[in-house]
């Protein structure tokens, strides 16, 4: 796969952004938007999916229509801000598999560490979605995409509600054929390692804590 950065510019996907962002949106609010924006973003990001036809009867007569074959498609949330986008894009595919990836900032290195890592049968023929709403120093993403690799895995997207330029700089220095696919590239890190403008910590914003 070629990989290309794709800023989903679209405008309810834009609109949807500058919600969650706001200071002021409450747990309940900046859940259903992630969920929403998920959604968008695979609904973009799956354009490159295959299809094939399946011959089926309408009510004039047959023929062969294209489907998706949902069970070589996995979503891959990088645990915990990931769950908040997944639920939304089962709706989208509900035939898709779903591979957990437990991921950890280490607070003095920024190195990712992995705590769990659970994927279905059949993985390393699917077409994989990383799903990693905040790539920051691109650490956790690049991790992630190394350890499913090692799976076997050879088509991977990541999808990234916002990415910072660092993120995508590390992304494409080290895994330069994975596509990304984002709402927004940010200005810049700050001295923590969060996205400038960004939105905060999606985990925390998602489940009330921090
Ligand atoms: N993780 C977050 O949740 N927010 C950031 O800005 C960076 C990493």
């Amino acid at each position: 796969m070629d990989g290309s950065v794709h800023v989903v510019s679209h405008p309810v996907v834009q609109h949807k952004l500058t919600q969650l962002r706001r200071s002021e949106t409450a747990p309940a609010a900046f859940r259903a938007l992630m969920r929403e924006v998920g959604m968008l973003l695979l609904y973009e990001a799956a354009r490159e999916l295959p299809l094939h036809d399946v011959q089926i009867t309408t009510p004039l007569g047959d023929f062969p229509a294209p489907t998706l074959d949902g069970a070589n498609i996995c979503l891959a949330p990088v645990l915990r801000a990931g769950l908040g986008m997944v639920e939304s894009m089962l709706d989208l595919i509900p035939s898709a598999k779903v591979a957990h990836v437990g991921l950890y900032r280490d607070p003095k290195t920024l190195e990712a560490i992995e705590y769990y890592f659970k994927v279905p049968a059949g993985f390393a023929d699917c077409d994989v979605f990383i799903v990693d709403p905040m790539l920051a120093t691109g650490h956790s993403a690049a991790a992630a995409i190394a350890r499913i690799k090692e799976c076997g895995v050879k088509r991977i997207t990541l999808l990234s509600l916002l990415a910072a330029p660092e993120g995508v700089a590390l992304l494409r220095a080290e895994q330069p054929d994975v596509p990304i696919y984002t709402a927004s590239i940010d200005t810049r890190l700050d001295d923590h390692a969060y996205i400038v403008p960004g939105l905060g910590d999606a985990g925390d914003r998602l489940y009330g804590t921090g």
